[in-house]
């Protein structure tokens, strides 16, 4: 049976030429062909010897996710994909420009289980981990027609729970043979896995870390984030702080702002006081809606006061409009169509 060589030139290529009795070399020529120059047939790889493309050839086929969407935001600044896996999962990713970056935002599972519920990937059913070439492939659909300058693991899914794939998956990314994106343009967003968050510092000191926090009260978090109730907010901060001591970087918190609920003076006092000493950013990021979802939007005026209350302390402030929201790609609002 064939395999498909996306998996395969990730997973085990080297075993594989070690089979052949082709040298390890050959591994770096092939992640060439298809992470860089997007083959699509192993005819193109014209340096690889005739007798390697023909065992190739009759073990593996070359084939990415099918496309089953694709939705433009109408200013083109956007691009959300609907990708059907091979088995049936389909998952969601976005491609946005901001200024001169060109982000994709990657899912690293079909579906999640964690239930936050100001988010519309966690209304469908999970149904597995993805692996690290359909992660991949989620930036080859983009790389063929735009221009990707980082990499975000924030679509559908909670990245600690797939780290070992998603390590592989930034070996792709970030290697000469595959699509040279520097590691510090790599940004893991997690709602809040202490233990993961230790994991990277230790293991992928490079890579960015964002954390969901959006509220630094117990008792809203875990109203908000069901998950909260297993991970306090101290175990988290020590995490976070563990993070900035041994990477050297700032953490980023992601604060998504939702009327009535985590929007008031208190909140922003508790914030600040809470991640002082924290080399951190703090990203508010505007609540969007999802359909029949039971929470507000605020509006430009509560936006803007509740950025001045966080203003007074010492960590970076940005509010990020998601990129999206008309087309239901913005933050938590991947899956609202499935
Ligand atoms: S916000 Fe992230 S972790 Fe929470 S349900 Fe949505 S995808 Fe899962």
């Amino acid at each position: 049976m064939k395999n498909n060589i996306y998996k395969g030139a990730i997973d085990y290529i080297e075993k594989k030429l070690e089979d052949y009795n082709e040298k390890p070399f050959r591994k770096d020529q092939i992640w060439l062909w298809l992470f860089k120059k997007d083959a699509t047939s192993f005819d193109e790889m014209t340096d690889l010897p005739k007798k390697l493309k023909e065992k190739l050839e009759s073990d593996f086929y070359i084939k990415l996710p099918k496309l089953i969407k694709t939705i433009k935001s109408e200013d083109d600044k956007t691009i959300k994909l609907a990708l059907r896996m091979e088995d049936r999962a389909i998952i969601e990713t976005v491609w946005m420009k901001e200024q001169n970056r060109h982000t994709v935002c990657i899912s690293c599972q079909a579906g999640c289980k964690l239930g936050c519920r100001f988010c519309a990937t966690a209304r469908i059913k999970f149904k597995r981990n993805l692996e690290a070439y359909e992660m991949i492939s989620q930036l080859l659909y983009f790389k063929r027609s735009n221009l990707i300058d980082r990499v975000v693991f924030m679509g559908m899914g909670e990245p600690m729970f797939n780290l070992t794939e998603i390590e592989k998956a930034i070996e792709v990314i970030t290697s000469d043979y595959g699509l040279t994106i520097s590691p510090k343009r790599i940004t893991i967003s997690t709602s809040g896995i202490p233990h993961g968050i230790v994991y990277i510092a230790d293991k992928m000191p490079k890579i960015g870390v964002a954390i969901s926090l959006n509220s630094v009260s117990e008792k809203t978090r875990t109203e908000l984030m069901p998950i909260a109730r297993k991970y306090p907010i101290r175990e988290l901060l020590n995490a976070a702080k563990y993070y900035t001591d041994k990477t050297g970087r700032k953490i980023t918190f992601e604060y998504v702002l939702i009327s009535g609920v985590n929007d008031s003076r208190d909140d922003a006092r508790h914030l600040l006081e809470l991640t002082r000493e924290i080399p951190c950013k703090i990203n508010i990021i505007p609540y969007n809606p999802i359909p029949s979802a039971r929470y507000k939007k605020p509006d430009s005026f509560e936006i803007d006061k509740f950025r001045t209350y966080l203003m007074s302390g010492k960590a970076t402030i940005t509010v990020r409009f998601s990129k999206g929201s008309e087309i239901l790609a913005g933050c938590g609002q991947l899956g609202a169509e499935l």
